[in-house]
């Protein structure tokens, strides 16, 4: 009988079906958010990055074994030479109704360029990492970034009819007043902000400690100028959205370090090397690129032992309340 004749679905020990894949396509990136990698980041060597075609034959096993939704990231995807190959090998999965979505989390620096084919490959949601409206303060977070560029990205994404949700990484400071401006900027435009609370994923040579703010916090200082109305609106994800009364838009919070959303986990992730890790808070993860060698078979296999050790829930804080932090830079998996 063949391998998956009859393809059961990839379910956790604890019951949790695994639906939905993130797939880092590079750990490489045109910028250099201080949150997330150092000024001088050591990439990858290429030799041990998945071939875009391998990456299309583990996502297609994956989706035969149930999961419906794949998000693209990285690094920054849109950097991979011949990405759109990739994204529109998986976009006829779109096609045949196998999968139910294929998404994308850029910086948008290359979202003009892009926009189109995306849209015409099966693309109808991208997330766009923006923390703030300010050139300056743009140029200094990303180090390298232009904010016009990104800005001329989200307007080509919306041209070509892409709906578009903005992620902001929340820290002490400039963003605690900038904020207000992020949500009228999302909101005018039709777009989803969501904030996300600091992680300590990889050294980044940045005083973690210094800039983390909870979200509890902002949330508390948020709730003082606007009306904010929970939703029941559940992504299966780890984002709590509300309905900001005055603009009538929706905005996230994502807090991982302060609050657990691990039972409604369904996802896995897949790094640029093809290792796949069942949790973003733990360093375990098996290695899909060897098993390629042994065939479907193998990959399946080692997809099925890797989800049956999910752990859980995941450890982002210790016993004594402090960060844990993994050397695992956050450009590596996608977040
Ligand atoms: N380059 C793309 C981008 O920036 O959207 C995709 C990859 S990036 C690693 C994915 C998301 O992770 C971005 O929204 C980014 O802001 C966020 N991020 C990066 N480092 C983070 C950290 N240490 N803690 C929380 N979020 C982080
Ligand atoms: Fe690149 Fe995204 Fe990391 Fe910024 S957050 S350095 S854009 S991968």
């Amino acid at each position: 009988m063949p391998f998956d004749a009859s393809p059961a679905p990839l379910i956790d020990g604890f019951g949790r079906p695994v639906t939905y894949l993130r797939l880092s396509v590079t750990d490489r990136c045109d910028l250099r958010c201080r949150y997330c990698m150092p000024e001088r980041m050591t990439f990858l060597p290429k030799k041990d990055i998945l071939s875009l075609e391998e990456m299309a034959r583990i996502a297609g096993l994956f989706i035969r074994h149930g999961v419906r939704k794949i998000r693209l990231t990285g690094g920054e995807p849109l950097v991979r030479k011949g990405v759109m190959s990739l994204v529109e090998a998986l976009g006829q999965h779109v096609d045949s109704g196998d999968l139910d979505e294929l998404c994308l989390t850029t910086n948008g620096t290359l979202l003009s360029r892009h926009a189109e084919g995306l849209f015409a490959a099966g693309v109808r949601r991208v997330n766009v990492s923006l923390d703030t409206l300010d050139a300056a303060r743009f140029r200094y977070i990303t180090r390298l970034g232009d904010l016009d560029r990104v800005l001329e990205g989200l307007d080509a994404a919306q041209a070509a009819g892409l709906k578009i949700k903005l992620n902001a990484v929340a820290s002490r400071g400039a963003f605690e007043e900038e904020v207000d401006d992020l949500i009228r900027f999302a909101h005018e435009r039709g777009m989803d902000l969501t904030l996300i609370e600091e992680m300590p994923l990889g050294d980044t040579g940045r005083d973690r400690d210094a800039n983390f703010l909870p979200l509890w916090q902002l949330r508390r200082d948020l709730d003082r100028r606007w009306t904010l109305d929970p939703l029941a609106l559940s992504t299966g994800g780890p984002a709590r959205f509300v309905r900001v009364q005055e603009t009538g838009g929706r905005l996230g919070f994502i807090t991982p370090m302060s609050c657990n959303f691990c039972a409604l986990c369904n996802r896995v992730r897949l790094s640029a090397t093809g290792k796949l890790y069942p949790c973003m808070g733990h360093e375990g993860a098996s290695d899909l690129r060897a098993a390629l060698i042994d065939g479907d078979a193998e990959v399946l296999r080692t997809i099925r032992q890797t989800i049956a050790r999910k752990p859980e829930r995941h450890d982002m804080v210790g016993q004594d309340g402090q960060a844990l932090a993994l050397s695992r830079h956050m450009s590596e998996l996608g977040g």
